[in-house]
Order: C-alpha cells, then sequence, then structure tokens
C-alpha cells in the first residue's frame, strides 16, 4: 500500500484519509481512535463534561515544552474556570486549549 499514514494517537498504521483528530491532537487518526478516543472527546468539550477523578492522558499542553507530554493522570480538582488540575505535575489541563484525552472517565 502506498497510502500507508501514521495514526496521531496511538502511532499504529491506517489505511485511506483517516480521520481529523482535533481537538485531541493535531493531526489525523485511525477509525478507531476516532471512535473511541475522538468522538467522545468532542462530546465532553461541548459540555465541559469533566470530573474529579478521571484519568487523562496528555498529548500536548498548548504553549509548554515537552515536559508534559505523554503524561497521565487523575483529576484532582476542577477550578472556576474549568481548568484541570491533577497528579501529573503543577500545570493544570486547559480543555479548551490542550491536547489531552480521558483515558478512563471517573
Ligand atoms: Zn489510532
Amino acid at each position: 500500500m502506498d497510502d500507508l499514514k501514521v495514526c496521531c494517537l496511538c502511532g499504529k498504521d491506517y489505511e485511506g484519509y483517516g480521520n481529523n483528530a482535533q481537538p485531541v491532537c493535531d493531526g489525523r487518526c485511525c477509525d478507531h481512535c476516532n471512535l473511541s478516543i475522538v468522538i467522545p472527546e468532542r462530546i465532553r468539550r461541548l459540555h465541559g463534561s469533566y470530573h474529579v477523578g478521571d484519568s487523562i492522558h496528555i498529548i500536548h499542553l498548548h504553549g509548554e515544552d515537552t515536559t508534559y507530554d505523554g503524561r497521565e493522570g487523575c483529576v484532582t480538582h476542577i477550578d472556576s474556570i474549568g481548568q484541570l488540575h491533577g497528579d501529573w505535575g503543577g500545570l493544570a489541563v486547559i480543555p479548551s486549549e490542550d491536547e489531552f484525552y480521558v483515558i478512563d472517565p471517573s
């Protein structure tokens, strides 16, 4: 196949057009990741439905270096403007800006 591409979420090859992976990551993803990660994440962002106890996987924090890339953690606090705080380190995750997804909803 001459059109193998790599999914920006699972890193596996896929054929065909793939899917727009935003807002989870700035690239394209395979059908499996689209259904299991991207679509649910779009719905969560639409409704702002994050909860203390959700486990998240950080792909990249907007405007930061790669320190947090790939980290996973549990949401311990959500502040009044909707930023997620958790045990992945010192920085809050901002749902409207950052690339991340929920791996295990509470
Ligand atoms: Zn994938």
